[in-house]
């Protein structure tokens, strides 16, 4: 006999107790931000690792004050909350946008709270999971000029450094611009973004004030700064995408002028962020020299990047 079968109803009875139910009429609506920071229950963390894959589940948690960890293990995506409505950064691979839903589910939030959604850099690992977020939430993406286009077509052109290697992602309905005041806004809420193209055209990062009490902190989304492409590009081939390179070096100097106290990046392991937060953290999640460190790693690699290119234009043709 399929004991299934019979497991079944026993399932749909445990999950029917557990929705719960419809207020009575005549009771005021909930406010946006339904349970008080306080009142969120934190489930023990999963192990996330540097080595875990782009698609394991993680556990929800809190980062610091309003700040919550709602991504993947290997690709973040954030929540930031206020009574008067939130903001997702990032939507992570195309198949973490429902994990991202679940985790702020997992943390007492409503994802119809959320009022806007933002994004580090056009590609699938971090904008793939967009669309799904956005029908699970009904929120606008905002996004800076260059990276618009790309979201709405779910690909990339040639001004793309990886573009010949870049997979597809679900195109995105509603996305608009960043406001010219560089701030998006979600009840109490605000996000002020940052131009770094260089990893991409449109790349973004983001920072924003956190307060957990009297202890606040400058929290700071940093967008992934690797010098990176397909074969066929060349950083240092300024006339076939004029000031590109000089906008990915000014890049590299914002973020290391940034003030920073919290860093997070987009792969949490290029920030250390398993060593920061959740069971395993054995450093502090506070380093004020964190975006200077990231920045120079970045500096490094793009300047790496650029002998390489030299060298290889320099060896004669076989
Ligand atoms: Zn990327």
């Amino acid at each position: 006999m399929n004991t299934r079968r019979l497991l079944l109803p026993a399932v749909l009875l445990w999950l029917a107790a557990c929705t719960p139910a419809a207020p009575p009429t005549g009771m005021a609506h909930a406010p946006a931000a339904a349970p008080a920071a306080e009142t969120v229950v934190e489930p023990p963390a999963e192990r996330c690792s540097d080595r875990s894959g782009w698609n394991d589940p993680a556990t929800p948690l809190r980062i610091h004050g309003n700040t919550w960890y709602v991504g993947t293990c290997g690709i973040s995506a954030l929540l930031v909350t206020s009574p008067g409505g939130h903001v997702v950064v990032d939507g992570a691979t195309p198949k973490a946008g429902g994990l991202i839903v679940d985790s702020i589910r997992k943390l007492g939030f409503d994802p119809r709270d959320v009022k806007a959604i933002v994004l580090s850099h056009e590609h699938f690992d971090h904008a793939g999971g967009l669309a799904a977020l956005q029908e699970a939430t009904g929120a606008p993406v905002f996004a800076l000029a260059p990276a618009i286009a790309t979201l709405r077509r779910g690909a990339s052109d040639r001004s793309d450094p990886q573009f010949l290697v870049l997979d597809p992602f679900a195109a995105v309905a509603d996305v608009r611009r960043v406001p010219d005041d560089g701030v998006v806004r979600a009840g109490e809420v605000e996000l002020h973004a940052i131009p770094t193209p260089g990893h991409t055209p449109g790349g973004t990062s983001w920072t924003w004030r956190s307060c957990e009490g009297q202890d606040c902190r400058q929290v700071v989304y940093a967008d992934s700064l690797t010098a990176i492409s397909d074969d066929d590009y060349r950083y240092g081939d300024d006339a076939a995408h004029p000031g590109y390179l000089a906008a990915f070096r000014d890049t590299l100097a914002r973020i290391a002028a940034l003030p920073c106290d919290i860093l997070v990046t987009p792969h949490p392991s290029a920030s250390g962020l398993w060593g920061r937060i959740g069971p395993d953290a054995h450093r502090p999640l506070v380093d004020a020299g964190a975006c200077l460190a990231y920045a120079q790693t970045g500096a490094e690699r793009l300047e790496k990047r650029l002998a390489d290119e030299a060298a290889r234009a320099a060896a004669p043709t076989p």
